[in-house]
């Protein structure tokens, strides 16, 4: 038993918005057993919406449509589904006097045009909107429930909530979904699915799916079960053999980043860290201290673009940047060695790049990157050549990525 999911208007499908109703739902449907089949978005047009909502209801027992519920002419939903439905639209005098009072509370009097929003389908039922004027729709359609609920999503989500969910009941022995989420830094989606090939084979329970976003790698393990204890039990299998099989280069579950996991690892230790960004230009102090209670480990943060500031703050010797340039190997190990010592921390992270569009040259193309580590005991250096193709941010937030894996594994090599 699947859901569909229909997301209605042609600001969507012209790409104009991004259609953020349909993973929201479908979260919320996975939530309470139910597996969506797949979305549709169509344009405010009134047969595509009449043809996308048939073709759903052949397979699915649910189906939850969002958008084109206003009061002007291009919202064509309602319609829409009285033609799916064979039958006509009625003025619905209960919703049209919350439309009225909804305008009288505001001291307004309600514009004739917003009288549409009140025409409901025979045989279906009003859902109320709290939070807008147009309220929803819920009907049946041959063997399916069909909800059809504003496009506003803080409109939709407070219907959903309220009228939608506790009237969702999945049965069958795989009714519950569970999903964890495992975060892994430093493998291609390449190795990952050579090392968890059998994990990840077609039809298996749990499923395991990868997905890459900017370095991270992201391993979804969805579990389905009779009850909420079973399907968790799967998951927790697979969790800790992946676990056991990609070792340190798991670095998080959940909403954890690779900051939150150098904050724990620091916080564990009793440890202190201090930074020095040149290309980066705070973006590494930004998030360290995007986790809460950073204040434990972080000590400070400084940003030395000009040449002159990496001599004046970080005392880096005018002949080392003559030497070698700023974005060299020699001055990002100047700038985290003298990190460390002017912050007194025991670890210092620095630096040094060319982020781009321009600046770069053939011998250090955009993307060149020297990142340094200072801790109690050595200096690591790094040289990341990270494309001349990326945008300045992505070679920012990579540099960042990167520099903060550094830190992590140099916290893990000392716990052993
Ligand atoms: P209302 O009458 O309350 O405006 P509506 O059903 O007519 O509701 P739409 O006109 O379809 O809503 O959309 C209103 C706005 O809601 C859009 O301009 C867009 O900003 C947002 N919206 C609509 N659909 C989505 C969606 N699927 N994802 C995210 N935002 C959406």
């Amino acid at each position: 038993m699947i859901a569909r999911i229909i997301s209605i208007g042609t600001e969507l499908t012209l790409g104009q918005c991004v259609d953020t109703n349909a993973p929201w739902i479908a979260q919320q449907l996975a939530g309470v057993g139910i597996a969506c089949g797949g979305h549709v978005t169509v344009p405010d047009d009134r047969h595509a919406i009449r043809d996308a909502i048939k073709s759903s209801v052949r397979d699915a027992k649910w189906v939850v449509i969002t958008g084109g519920l206003g009061p002007t002419p291009d919202d064509l939903t309602r319609e829409a589904l009285a033609d799916a439905l064979d039958s006509a639209l009625h003025l619905d005098r209960a919703s049209l006097d919350r439309i009225e009072a909804f305008f009288r509370d505001r001291n307004r009097t309600m514009p004739r045009a917003n009288e549409c929003q009140a025409m409901i389908p025979n045989g279906a039922v009003p859902i109320e909107n709290t939070c807008g004027t147009a309220p929803g729709i819920r009907a049946r359609l041959d063997a399916a429930d069909v909800y059809l609920l504003p496009g506003v999503p803080s409109e939709m989500k407070a219907m959903f909530e309220r009228d939608v969910r506790p009237s969702l009941h999945s049965t069958g022995d795989q009714a519950v979904i569970r999903q964890h989420v495992l975060h892994t830094f430093g493998l291609s989606e390449a190795d990952l699915g050579q090392k968890l090939a059998d994990l990840m084979t077609r039809g298996r329970n749990p499923t395991v799916g990868t997905s890459a976003a900017d370095l991270v790698i992201t391993l979804r393990i969805n579990g389905h079960g009779a009850t909420p204890d079973a399907a968790d039990g799967l998951i927790e299998t697979d969790v800790t053999e992946i676990r056991r099989r990609l070792g340190r280069h798991v670095f998080g579950d959940g909403s954890d980043t690779l900051a939150h996991a150098v904050g724990l690892l620091l916080g564990d230790q009793g440890e202190t860290v201090a930074v020095a960004e040149s290309c980066t230009a705070g973006l590494l102090a930004k998030r360290l201290t995007d986790v809460a209670g950073a204040s434990a480990y972080f000590l400070e943060g400084m940003v030395v673009y000009a040449n002159a500031s990496k001599q004046r703050m970080l005392d880096v010797p005018g002949e080392l940047i003559e030497a070698h340039g700023a974005v060299s190997k020699e001055v990002a190990e100047s700038m985290a060695v003298n990190c460390r010592r002017i912050s007194g921390a025991r670890y210092a992270l620095s630096a040094t790049g060319i982020a781009g569009p321009a600046g770069g040259s053939p011998a250090k193309p955009v993307g060149t990157v020297y990142l340094g580590l200072a801790s109690p005991e050595s200096v690591q250096v790094k040289e990341l050549r990270l494309g001349a193709t990326l945008t300045r941010e992505q070679v920012r937030d990579r540099t960042v990525k990167i520099a903060l894996n550094m830190l992590r594994l140099e916290l893990l090599r000392r716990k052993e």
